[in-house]
């Protein structure tokens, strides 16, 4: 991606090195470890361009990182989870050798992908909640299903709801290949663009095995960056 060859790289292997765009303290707004204080480590650029993005500021910019820099500064926050995110933080080849040091450093390691890039070298430690992007978010194009052979029991999918008809297309996604038998499933609604209650309501009326979440973070802190 010509945007992380913005600005001169330091001179650090490229298997040592990420472009980043934030790395903060807050709490998990999403997934199963939502409510816990944790550290994002937001990493810089996405080939995708869904419609309903609200990172498009990580799509360019950041600061080239050493990972042993990453590695200090999520320690200097004192948490024990740990999110890296994006953007989508595996078009960066290094975010494999960033979560391995995670895990071995001890802490609980959640990553939030996009599902459009391989997994499968992903540490195995590493918590997935990878995306399946629906039809309304224009980039229903872009999923790997190859992926969903490499999601076990501890790792989630989320599809992130825009309408009915991409509630209708989630619910057939979900029995076609049998999600719930791989991973837990996380329906979310676009965030100003599907009323909560009415995807609370359609999951309850088909009784679907499936996890019903809002975004914390947004309900707390609105669309502020860094939250
Ligand atoms: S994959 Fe994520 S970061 Fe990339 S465009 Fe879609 S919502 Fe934005």
């Amino acid at each position: 991606m010509s945007s992380l060859d913005s600005s001169p790289a330091p001179a650090i292997p490229q298997s040592e090195r990420l472009r980043i765009t934030e790395i903060f303290l807050s709490l998990q707004g999403e997934s199963r470890s939502v409510g816990w204080p944790t550290v994002f480590v937001r990493l810089t650029g996405c080939p995708l361009r869904c419609g309903y993005c609200d990172t498009e500021y990580a799509f360019t910019g950041g600061e080239w990182m050493s990972l042993e820099a990453v590695l200090a500064q999520v320690a200097s926050h004192g948490v024990h989870h740990v999110t890296v995110t994006g953007g989508e933080p595996l078009a960066q080849r290094a975010c494999l050798g960033l979560l391995t040091r995670l895990c071995d450093a001890g802490y609980e390691v959640s990553l939030e992908t996009s599902g459009a890039l391989d997994v499968a070298a992903v540490d195995p430690r590493v918590v997935k909640v990878m995306d399946l992007k629906t039809p309304a978010s224009g980039e229903a194009g872009r999923n790997r299903y190859e992926n969903l052979g490499y999601l076990s029991l501890n790792d989630q999918v989320k599809f992130v709801i825009c309408d009915w008809a991409d509630y209708e297309w989630a619910k057939q996604t979900v029995a076609t290949h049998d999600l719930t038998a791989r991973c837990e499933v996380l329906f979310s609604p676009s965030y100003g663009q599907l009323a909560p209650r009415d995807l609370a309501d359609w999951i309850v009326a088909d009784r679907l095995p499936v996890r019903f979440q809002l975004q914390l973070h947004k309900i707390l802190w609105g669309e502020e960056q860094g939250r």
